[in-house]
């Protein structure tokens, strides 16, 4: 059997069903030219992904493979694979519209085979009783936590019949190596600058978790509080597979200590990806409400410089700009902020985390933007509104969070900063004053909505 291995969203050798197969293979990565042509120059998301790739083809290379790295569209290189001879590619699994409409192109040249690898289950494995999926969590988490078993945690062997299917590059669009033999490629020959965030490996994030997830449950909302595990990332871009974080879960059971908090923010995740995999539509429509936002430039520009005046949403922002990333109490925060206060249409400040965030994936992202807005599958009313002053003075009293992000508080009485009334009234060098009263703001939103339910 002569296979391509297609790496996507699994950018490791450990523990990947794609090396497990066996047979004649030839391991590939695409950077797909219609994703990076929507990015901006410096992402840092193609340094990161950049970086695992020259990591991945190190090891296969030790593992007596190798890794050919093309650039330009998926369904040309399959095109020009497929006069090679070969009989299947072998892919795991990805639900957004775009990876999906790609994979059925290529499915039309090669035969696909789909394998099981960045979610906990497979998207029809945790239905209801008629056989139709769980629209809300709380029952689909109970299914999935009686459902779940050792099997889930299994490891994928390396496969020890492999062999590298050797081509040669040419009439190709492909990123050329510059020696047959060695490294480097490099981000410049993609049309990008070099900007690789500061992420630390998966295995000093998991040691840190270690010491982290007897609190988890109490510490994780947080902001200045390093209670979290920082590994969206890497399970987004699998430089980490989900087994091995089940793993690692499962051994510190055993040590007796509290892991259910943690599994569950797993399951929330594949029960995002899930729902996303049912019901495509989500990933641009409202599930309920007629609510489409009302467009107005003026605050979506203040908003995305980070500069509302509310601090903890500003804070929030310039974290994101800053480091692709951003505490999850806060993308809350700021997706109610947006969608609520400032009444703009959730497809916009879904766009706009799209294009900032290092761990951005689309079921996450989405179902995540739609439950702010309450426009979701999920049973969150549009009534439910978060005061972000109120927010701020519960998950970040001390204000350390806010001042970490935007300097220009420093000086400010941190109950200052979480005082409507204060920033209205006193001039801060350098910070505007809040853009809108949240009563009145939340009001409005509430009248807004009430003339558009079904
Ligand atoms: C508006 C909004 C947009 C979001 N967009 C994304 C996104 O594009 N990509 C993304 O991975 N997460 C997204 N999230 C979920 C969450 O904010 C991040 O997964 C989390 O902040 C990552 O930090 P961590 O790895 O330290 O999480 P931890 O608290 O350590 O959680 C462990 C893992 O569980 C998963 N997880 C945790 N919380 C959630 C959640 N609420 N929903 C889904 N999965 C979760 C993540 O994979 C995370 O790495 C979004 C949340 C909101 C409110």
């Amino acid at each position: 059997m002569k296979r391509i291995l297609w790496f996507r969203r699994d950018l490791r050798i450990e523990d990947n069903p794609l090396l497990s197969l066996g047979g004649e293979v030839l391991p590939i990565f695409i950077f797909d030219t219609n994703i990076l042509e929507r990015l901006q120059r410096d992402d840092k998301r193609v340094s990161f992904i950049f970086g695992a790739v020259v990591k991945l083809k190190e090891a296969l290379r030790q593992m007596g493979l190798d890794l050919k790295v093309f650039f330009g569209d998926p369904v040309e290189i399959f095109a020009y694979l497929e006069t090679l001879g070969f009989d299947e590619v072998a892919a795991s699994g990805d639900y957004d519209a775009y990876a999906k409409q790609r994979d059925i192109r290529v499915s039309h040249l090669l035969h696909f085979r789909y394998l099981h690898d960045t979610y906990i289950f497979e998207p029809k494995e945790i239905l209801k009783e008629d056989k139709t999926p769980y629209l809300v969590f709380t029952p689909f988490y109970n299914k999935a936590k009686a459902h779940f078993s050792k099997q889930h945690l299994s490891a994928y062997a390396f496969a020890k019949d492999q062999q590298l299917f050797r081509i040669s590059y040419e009439g190709m669009t492909v990123l050329k190596e510059q020696k047959e033999t060695g490294l480097p490629l490099t981000v410049e020959s993609l049309g990008f600058s070099e900007n690789m965030p500061k992420v630390e490996t998966p295995q000093i994030k998991l040691n840190r978790l270690k010491e982290a997830l007897s609190s988890y449950q109490t510490n994780r909302e947080y902001m200045d509080k390093e209670a979290t595990s920082h590994l969206s990332c890497d399970l987004r871009f699998g430089t980490i597979s989900i087994r091995a974080v089940l793993r690692f879960l499962a051994e510190q059971k055993r040590q007796g200590v509290q892991t259910e908090p943690f599994f569950r923010q797993l399951v929330f995740r594949d029960f995002y990806a899930y729902l996303l995999y049912h019901f495509p539509y989500l990933e641009t429509e409202n599930y309920k409400y007629r609510f489409k936002g009302i467009k107005n430039e003026v605050k979506y520009d203040l908003f995305c410089r980070g500069m509302t005046g509310v601090p903890i949403v500003d804070a929030g922002v310039r974290e994101l700009l800053q480091t692709g990333l951003m505490h999850n109490r806060v993308r809350m925060i700021c997706a109610s902020f947006f969608t609520k206060d400032l009444l703009l249409p959730w497809q916009w400040g879904e766009a706009f985390f799209a294009k900032h965030l290092l761990d951005y994936d689309a079921a996450s992202n989405v179902l995540s933007w739609q439950w702010s807005a309450g426009t979701g599958i999920d049973p969150q009313p549009y009534f439910r509104i978060f005061n972000p002053y109120l927010q701020s003075k519960k998950f970040d009293k001390e204000a350390r969070y806010i001042k970490k992000w935007i300097p220009e508080l420093a000086f400010v009485k941190a109950k200052d900063l979480h005082d409507e009334n204060v920033l209205f009234e006193h001039y801060i060098e350098g910070y505007p004053k809040p853009v809108v009263r949240h009563k009145e703001a939340a009001l409005a939103a509430l009248a807004y909505f009430k003339g558009r339910l079904k």
